[in-house]
């Protein structure tokens, strides 16, 4: 089923002699499929395709590009489980996550096709003219938000379904209007390229114009840096390292037209443990960490990598039973040799600075590949002195900071980057007490959380994940839900244009019955 080839639009190519392979983590070793590196050419007419397709793809009625969504989700489910043996052969990860994420991919492609049947996403906004106004008379306007044009997508490494080739950033890039051409993420470019084959029917089926969609493996630094340059490239969706979105940032703003890239990158997701809550709860918290903190072998962006409190003997008894939790979890495989070697390298850098002990690790026999829950801790003293001890250890790993007093903890909310989660473990009857923390917190993430643990981000409409940078490029955007959909659109306002040349979102009729503001009202109505 695998062809190794890369689609052009409908097109499987491959007529280059750069080849890939993926790695299967568990069984440590390769796997046996070679894939094809793209070459300028291919790029080139992936890229002229995705321009050509945009002129009537844009054009798609909402019911039309429901109908896409839906089939690419029906085209996913046709695959059956060949498409969940792949996923584990290149991630490393067990059937039931495969399943689940291949549940969150369809439910995510299906609520956009709900948004576009429902139609009002596109916010029409009507002021209806005035001739008679004095001294000038009042123009009629009508604005509404249109597509941008072809988006580049950059699949995650840990989300080969839900954040990669139909995830999130494709699924809203398409309901928006915008062809897409996905840079395939290199550890499971087989994954991919099932995912785009399934992609490409629905298309075909649902009659959208070729190149609507390709599919492209390679190199980020080439292949991937060439895409965002493309002149004819519109936007940039990204989710991974804040090296490489970093990269791709800046390379989109030395464009003689400079774009937008949306990229979701690191957090260490501070969790604030207030401390009545560790007198009465310590037990019940410790446990919930630990839980977190070892998730998908500590994969998720939303991981809780920092763990701060007031010191006490309440926090001692949440470090112990912390302790005890995290060294009987065992270690987990992660998505490739290569993350497993970062993330021992990670620890190694933390371990290794001033003051820094450790809480608990797993001391157990691990496999290969397999990533060591680890918990270090440090004072707040010398974490406000040492911005290493902020940095993200992607896996299973947290630091516990000890702070002298609610001061030092302030000070510490204060310096911390942007992060796409902050947390508050607290007793409802200490939280008045400790609002300063509270809207500190507010300032540094994208969501607050109330006694709850990160992992495990939601989709629906008012998630919001994304956060002030380094978490995210643009912090007025989420990645998840359907209101990801506004990263790939700009208003367009027309002028007494003739209501029968207007898109049906904004003629007279409201033909489509969506939600309108008109003259300053949301409704219904006709005009
Ligand atoms: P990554 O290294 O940033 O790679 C993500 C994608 O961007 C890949 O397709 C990669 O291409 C491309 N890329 C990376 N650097 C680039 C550059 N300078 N120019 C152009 N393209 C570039 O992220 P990853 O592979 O997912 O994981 C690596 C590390 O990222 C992890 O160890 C972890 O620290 C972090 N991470 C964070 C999150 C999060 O949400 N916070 C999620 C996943 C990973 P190639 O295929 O050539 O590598």
């Amino acid at each position: 089923m695998i062809t190794g080839k890369n689609y052009i639009g409908s097109q499987l190519k491959a007529g280059g002699n750069i080849t890939l392979k993926t790695f299967n983590p568990l069984l440590n070793t390769e796997n046996p499929w070679v894939f094809t590196e793209a070459t300028h050419e291919e790029i080139e007419e992936a890229v002229a395709l995705a321009s050509q397709a945009f002129d009537s793809y844009k054009r798609c009625s909402g019911i039309e590009k429901a109908a896409f969504l839906n089939t690419i989700a029906d085209e996913i489910l046709a695959l059956g489980d060949l498409l969940l043996v792949q996923y584990c052969s290149e991630s490393g990860f067990s059937k039931g996550r495969a399943e689940g994420e291949r549940g969150r991919m369809i439910g995510q492609l299906r609520s956009f096709a709900e948004m576009l049947i429902e139609g009002s996403w596109v916010q029409a906004t009507i002021d209806t003219a005035i001739p008679e106004r004095q001294p000038a008379p009042k123009e009629d306007l009508r604005k509404m938000l249109v597509p941008l044009g072809p988006v580049v997508v950059f699949g995650s490494s840990n989300f080969p379904f839900a954040f990669s080739t139909a995830g999130g950033d494709t699924a809203s890039a398409l309901a928006a209007g915008c062809p897409v051409i996905v840079k395939s993420h290199s550890m499971h470019i087989g994954t991919g390229e099932m995912v785009a084959s399934a992609i490409i029917k629905a298309a075909q089926k649902t009659n959208m114009p070729e190149g609507v969609f390709s599919n492209l493996a390679g190199a980020g630094r080439t292949l991937g840096a060439s895409l965002v340059q493309h002149p004819l490239v519109k936007a940039v969706g990204f989710t991974g390292s804040i090296s490489g979105g970093r990269a791709l940032c800046d390379l989109a703003a030395k464009r003689p037209e400079p774009i937008p890239v949306f990229a979701e990158m690191g957090s260490v997701n501070p969790v604030v443990l207030l401390p009545e809550a560790l007198k009465q709860n310590s037990q019940k918290w410790a446990l919930a960490y630990a839980g977190s903190i070892t998730l998908g072998a500590g994969q998720f962006c939303t991981n809780p990598g920092l763990l701060l409190a007031v010191k006490g003997a309440a926090l001692n008894e949440f470090a112990e039973q912390l302790a005890k939790a995290i060294e009987k979890t065992t270690p987990s495989c992660m998505l490739h040799a290569s993350m497993q070697a970062d993330f021992e390298t990670g620890i190694f850098t933390m371990a290794s600075q001033n003051g820094v002990s450790k809480v608990a690790q797993f001391t157990g026999e691990v496999p290969p590949n397999h990533g060591r829950p680890t918990v270090l801790k440090v004072s707040g003293e010398e974490f406000l002195k040492n911005k290493v001890l902020s940095h993200e250890v992607f896996g299973p790993f947290s630091i516990l900071v000890e702070c002298n007093d609610e001061a030092e903890l302030l000070q510490i909310i204060n310096t911390l980057d942007g992060q796409l989660t902050g947390t508050i473990i607290g007793e409802e009857n200490e939280l008045h007490e400790h609002q300063d923390v509270i809207f500190a917190l507010q300032n540094r993430v994208g969501r607050l959380i109330f006694n709850g643990v990160p992992t495990g981000v939601e989709v629906c409409p008012s998630m919001l994940h994304g956060g002030p940078y380094p978490a995210s490029s643009d912090s007025r955007f989420t990645a998840v839900g359907t209101h990801a959909v506004y990263r790939w659109v700009r208003p367009l306002s027309y002028q007494n244009w003739p209501d029968d040349l207007l898109p049906a979102e904004l003629q007279n009729e409201n033909p489509l019955q969506i939600v309108r503001t008109t003259d300053h009202k949301l409704t219904l109505s006709k005009i």
